[in-house]
């Protein structure tokens, strides 16, 4: 039976209670990421922001990991006027070909989990929003994200 890529791909979950706020996810992620840049990136010091960031929890005393949600009705997408966000196989996902650098998808997501970043190419500036993509290019070649690879306790979880 052929399997669909939108089941095959799964989405990310936090167990709080096995989490050591150790970070290995985010570097990861980070790792991940810059192993993807291209030579005029690299060159141009595109920063390297991971889309998995380990911070305070609200209302325990101890630090998870916060990520885009891929929420069914995702603000950053809708609020998008550059149309540069698009839900691929269940995945929200930014189009850093098309993103202008506006921030209106920042300042739109209830769960604080894009960031702008900046750096200069050709003496000009360019903005681009960055946030989870769920590894998609990892998971349609049946591969797990990044940062539930990494994490040692197994805190990040994956569900359909
Ligand atoms: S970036 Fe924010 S609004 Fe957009 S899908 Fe993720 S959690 Fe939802
Ligand atoms: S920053 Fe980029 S992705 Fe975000 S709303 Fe603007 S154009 Fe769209």
């Amino acid at each position: 039976m052929k399997v669909s890529i939108e089941s095959k791909v799964k989405f990310l979950a936090t167990n709080p209670d096995l989490c050591l706020g150790c970070r290995s996810c985010e570097l990861a992620c980070g790792a991940g990421k810059a192993a993807k840049y291209t030579p005029e990136e690299r060159n141009s010091k595109r920063p390297i922001v991971p889309s998995i960031i380990v911070t305070q929890a609200q209302g325990l005393n101890k630090k998870i990991p916060a990520y885009c949600r891929h929420c069914e009705n995702s603000f950053c997408l809708q609020l998008c006027p550059a149309k540069a966000i698009t839900r691929e196989h269940g995945a929200v996902k930014i189009n850093d070909d098309k993103c202008t650098g506006c921030g209106i998808c920042e300042q739109g997501c209830p769960y604080g989990v894009i960031t702008m970043t900046s750096y200069k190419v050709n003496e000009r500036t360019k903005t681009l929003a960055n946030k989870c993509d769920l590894c998609l290019d990892r998971q349609i070649n049946d591969r797990t994200p990044l940062c539930y690879t990494a994490c040692p306790t197994k805190a990040i979880t994956l569900h359909s």
